[in-house]
């Protein structure tokens, strides 16, 4: 099989590794092209301004929509969760508004607020060590959403969703590329054979 990652900035490359280290080709995307060869793509985490600018400059934009509409298998992590949502809570920034969730960017503070938690996921039989980097957490879900896991709001504001999907389109708030735990990944490529 043949695994995209939009490698415009992030960390692509880890995620690229989980990919080959599973038996895999993975690819970096950078251009229509690029995206029209591969079976599923990733988009890693990184920063979400940065991705969704430089996904218009690339002009990839139309062709991600298109794909991802037409079935093609997604999973969004952190910036890449942001990229594929609706909306924020804060200023516009282009986002593709393919899965149906508004974000709150940064959710947990600043970078030293940044932390790792044993998260239980919805179909797993034991829990993930999720790392959150200036992480997102989901504010709004949408009625097609499902919530895989959620997470308590520091502050006591009440719990959140940081892993969610809809159709094809899973997308996390934290860093699975980071941790050697490849099953999110796997769910990725399951996705693919189950097409
Ligand atoms: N804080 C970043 C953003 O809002 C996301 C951080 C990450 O991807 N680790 O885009």
């Amino acid at each position: 099989m043949r695994i995209g990652a939009l490698a415009l900035q992030g960390d692509f490359r880890e995620h690229l590794a989980v990919i080959e280290r599973l038996g895999h080709e993975g690819i970096e995307v950078r251009t229509p092209d690029a995206l029209a060869v591969v079976d599923a793509l990733i988009i890693p985490g990184g920063e979400s301004t940065a991705i969704g600018r430089l996904a218009v400059i690339y002009e990839l934009v139309e062709p991600l929509r298109r794909r991802i509409a037409n079935g093609m298998p997604v999973l969004g992590t952190c910036a890449g969760m942001i990229f594929l949502a609706a909306g924020t809570t804060g200023a516009a920034q282009p986002q593709l508004g393919v899965l149906d969730v508004i974000v709150e960017r940064n959710a947990f503070g600043r970078q030293v607020d940044s932390f790792e938690a044993d998260l239980q996921v919805a179909g797993f039989d034991r829990p993930m060590r999720a790392v959150f980097i200036r992480a997102p957490w989901i504010e709004k879900v949408g009625g097609d959403v499902e919530v895989l896991a959620a997470v308590d709001d520091p502050y006591g504001g009440g719990s959140h969703p940081v892993v969610v999907r809809q159709d094809r389109i899973l997308a996390t708030s934290f860093h699975p590329e980071l941790t050697g735990d490849d099953r999110l990944h796997s769910m990725l490529i399951e996705s693919v054979e189950e097409r």
